[in-house]
């Protein structure tokens, strides 16, 4: 778990802004679930998945109450709609911190921020359509240009039993050839085999069962619904019949961006896809979802690869230097932060020449200087930090004016 100071927390934020921007364009609102929720609403997720069975951060609080800090947010979301009933279809989006007792490295952390949207209330294949999009859009906004996005459907339930169950006779006929790790998995979710990375499981998984010939009627519809709705809108895709993801509750669609410069094992930028039968496992009637969760820092990472995405500059307008002790510069800093400008000033009745050093370190735009003579005649002194430390004297009425104008002036922050 690591701190984050500044300028990467102003980076923070305004990732979470853009990501605001684009989706609440779109007609979703945000949702702020609790960190911390009963075990159940993360248990039922999966207890098939290393996210609930290993890496989940629980304990019994002092009421007893057995509870865990949320691994993900969408059983949250299902969790909160199941005790609100908000109306259909109900499009949210959220942000905030996940814990995963997971063994850190770049890109993996203990705790770790997401952005997503989950859409509850409809299994219409153009919503599948809008999320992916959403999201490829977020990236797009960042100025991300090397993602690329993988798709699959994994059909509808008894497609994907009946996927699984060919899966499992497929790789227990070849158990002896699979790696001890991938034994293991098979006993949990078969599934979860045809994500194996390992050189020795290739083979194997390479002979498995393909999906495509176990889908419905309505589950192959749907996929080729999303298909051609995402090459309507022109955003390219790779099929990639591999792609399960952990849950145990997807169905249909599913998809997964990735980072085109983060090392293979790590460059899941985020995914997500369709499930059905969460709300009715947490008390709710009958009612599917769709949403994604993206990764904050993972993502932040793939900025940095492309350079794209840097830590917003916001340099302050005034510095405020007072040699009269202090009093002058409570107030006058006051006055100008009402006045809507960015101002600093020195602390501890320091001499004239450290407060103009810690007014060039502070990055501002202008220094205000004013000692007893300025108080005596009712001016200011302000001396341009940036270009070539030009310094007049004005009236302290034209103060604001005057600052307006050079910060007018200014190039314009990016954010
Ligand atoms: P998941 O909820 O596992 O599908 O993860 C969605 C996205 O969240 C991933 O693609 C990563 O970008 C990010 N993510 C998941 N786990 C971690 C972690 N431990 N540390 C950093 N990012 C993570």
């Amino acid at each position: 778990m690591r701190d984050v100071l500044a300028p990467e927390s102003m980076r923070w934020r305004r990732f979470v802004q853009v990501f605001a921007d684009v989706v609440e364009a779109a007609g979703y609102e945000q949702i702020i679930p609790p960190l911390l929720e009963d075990i159940g609403v993360f248990s039922r997720v999966g207890e098939a998945t290393d996210v609930v069975s290993k890496e989940m951060y629980d304990f019994v609080d002092k009421g007893e109450r057995h509870v865990a800090l949320r691994p993900e947010q969408t059983a949250s979301v299902c969790r909160a709609f199941v005790q609100h009933r908000p109306n259909l279809p109900w499009k949210t989006w959220y942000t905030g911190p996940n814990f995963r007792y997971e063994k850190p490295q770049r890109g993996r952390y203990r705790q770790f921020d997401q952005v997503g949207i989950e859409v509850l209330g409809t299994t219409d294949p153009g919503l599948d359509v809008e999320i992916i999009a959403l999201g490829w859009r977020f990236f797009s906004a960042l100025g991300l240009q090397q993602v690329t996005l993988r798709l699959n459907s994994l059909g509808e339930p008894d497609d994907r039993r009946r996927y699984t169950d060919a899966l499992r006779s497929h790789f227990t006929t070849n158990l002896g050839d699979l790696s001890p790790e991938s034994r293991a998995t098979l006993d949990r979710n078969p599934l979860r085999v045809l994500d194996s990375k390992r050189p020795e499981d290739a083979p194997i998984v390479d002979a498995a069962p393909v999906i495509d010939d176990f889908y419905s009627a309505e589950a192959a519809t749907h996929f080729d619904a999303v298909r051609a709705g995402l090459t309507s809108l022109g955003i390219p895709f790779t099929r990639d019949a591999r792609l399960v993801r952990g849950l145990d509750y997807y169905r249909f669609t599913t998809f997964e961006y990735a980072g085109g410069t983060l090392d293979s094992a790590q460059n899941a930028l985020g995914g997500g896809g369709r499930y059905d039968g969460l709300v009715e496992d947490l008390g709710g009637p009958p009612t599917p979802g769709i949403g994604f969760a993206l990764g904050l820092d993972r993502t932040l990472l793939a900025c940095d690869d492309e350079g794209v995405f840097g830590a917003p500059v916001r340099p302050l307008d005034a510095f405020v230097v007072d040699t009269t002790g202090g009093g002058e510069a409570i107030v006058l800093a006051d006055s100008l932060r009402g006045s809507g400008f960015r101002v600093d000033r020195a602390y501890d009745n320091r001499s004239m020449k450290s407060q103009m050093k810690a007014a060039d370190r502070s990055g501002a735009r202008v220094a205000v200087i004013i000692g007893s003579d300025e108080v005596a005649a009712g001016t200011v002194v302000i001396r341009d930090l940036r270009d070539g430390g030009d310094q007049m004297v004005i009236p302290r009425a034209e103060l604001t004016d005057r600052l307006r104008a050079l910060s007018s002036a200014q190039p314009k922050d990016p954010s």
